[in-house]
């Protein structure tokens, strides 16, 4: 007979526990609370821009195993695309100094040891004082493990580290850290090349999911949130929604797939982060330059990361060169609403929020941030200004 699985949250770590059972032959049911699927980690039709968006960029790495695992399941890994090597167009904003990190297409990282391909003014020594991250326990923090200043620092871990763990990396978890730099950096170039969902991150990551699912006669009900469990014995017996409940039989199982806050409620006594840090993502649709470069690094700015992406135009008068938005992503640690002033752009979602396991006693959560109409074409002369503030964007305060 088959199993009962049901899945609360249809988020990605949702689909992909589906994914798996579906294809273990059990009988799967998604319940997900909103009236979309992909949680932090889809596209959304945006009236300011009049384009389908991702609701912030999401760059993963080649390394990601998992991740790419997931695509594989569904069909869609050559949606995640990028270049054959791993290279990274940097600028500095302070000095207006330009390089190119260039980690190949190596198992090694051999990069470390040509003075041409690695970070400008650093020299081997400086990486092999990242060694300690490699193997430092969880608990650890980053600034007690690796020496958190210098050129190295803030050209290249302090921006990797920053990305991957959503704080400030000095308080962030060593274990963690060292585990992005043993799947990444240390791996070589191959481990490093920079993927994109170009199509978008519902098109490459979610609906495909969806689809193969049905295909395989999951059941996928929106809207459906899930507000208590009957326990009994320590064993679920009970699944409570808005207007019914589902009687969970002993055989059958529940995955948990939702956000620290979400499972603590629901779930009597679960330990979870409750501190979180903000990000920010401002899109622009613009057209970019001919040379902009997939994704450009950017130091001493109040911008991180910045990455042009062809979208989805609705607009029947939007010319193909005209359907780009240009995600700006900030993730300091200050709060979003700080970013959100500098950045002078409003908020427009209450649900792009993201928890990546960074502290070691807490999980950061992220905001999406986004600019509104009034965002003018970046030409090459502002393309990034000194500032590292864009401009264009006007404020408008809305909700929170
Ligand atoms: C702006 C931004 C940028 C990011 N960039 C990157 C990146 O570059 N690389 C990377 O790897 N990751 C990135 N992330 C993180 C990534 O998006 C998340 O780690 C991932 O999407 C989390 O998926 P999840 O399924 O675990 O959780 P979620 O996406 O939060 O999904 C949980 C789902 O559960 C639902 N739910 C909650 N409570 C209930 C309930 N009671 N009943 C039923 N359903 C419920 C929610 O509605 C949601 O759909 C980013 C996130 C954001 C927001």
């Amino acid at each position: 007979m088959q199993k009962n699985v049901h899945i609360i949250g249809a988020g990605i770590s949702g689909l992909s526990a589906a994914v798996q059972l579906a294809n273990a032959n059990c009988k799967v049911h998604v319940h997900e609370a909103t009236q979309q699927a992909g949680g932090r980690c889809r596209s959304y039709f945006d009236a300011a821009t009049d384009l389908m968006i991702d609701n912030g960029n999401h760059l993963l790495l080649s390394g990601n195993r998992h991740a790419l695992a997931y695509a594989r399941s569904i069909g869609t890994e050559a949606g995640l695309v990028g270049p054959a090597v791993a290279q990274f167009p940097f600028v500095d904003l302070s000095t207006g100094q330009r390089w190119l990190l260039d980690l190949g297409a190596s198992r090694l990282p051999l990069w470390v040891f040509d003075e041409a391909r690695r970070v400008p003014d650093t020299s081997l020594r400086d990486y092999l004082a990242l060694m300690p991250l490699i193997w430092a326990p969880q608990s650890k923090l980053v600034g007690s493990a690796i020496p958190c200043e210098g050129t190295l620092y803030h050209r290249l871990v302090q921006p990797l580290l920053l990305a991957a763990l959503n704080v400030d990396p000095p308080e962030g978890s060593a274990g963690l850290a060292g585990a992005v730099v043993r799947e990444t950096l240390l791996a070589g170039g191959q481990a490093c090349r920079p993927l994109i969902a170009r199509e978008g991150l519902s098109t490459v990551l979610v609906e495909p999911a969806i689809k193969l699912l049905q295909a395989k006669g999951a059941s996928i009900q929106l809207g459906r949130e899930l507000v208590g469990l009957g326990l009994a014995s320590d064993k679920v017996d009970l699944l409570k929604f808005g207007g019914d409940t589902v009687a969970i039989a002993p055989d059958d199982a529940v995955v948990m797939a939702v956000p620290p806050r979400p499972a603590a409620s629901l779930v009597p006594g679960l330990k979870t982060p409750t501190k979180f840090r903000s990000i920010v993502n401002a899109h622009f649709r613009f057209d970019p330059p001919k040379d902009m470069p997939p994704l450009l690094g950017v130091v001493g700015g109040l911008v991180e990361w910045f990455s042009p992406f062809r979208s989805g135009c609705r607009s029947p008068s939007a010319t193909e060169t005209g359907c780009w938005t240009c995600h700006a992503r900030n993730s300091r640690r200050r709060s979003g609403a700080t970013s959100a002033r500098r950045l002078a752009c409003r908020r427009t979602s209450r649900d792009g929020r993201s928890c990546a396991n960074a502290e070691p006693r807490s999980r950061p959560r992220r905001n999406k941030m986004h600019c509104g109409p009034a965002a003018k074409p970046l030409g090459k002369t502002c393309f990034l200004p000194a500032t590292g503030l864009i401009p264009g964007c006007r404020q408008r305060s809305r909700g929170r």
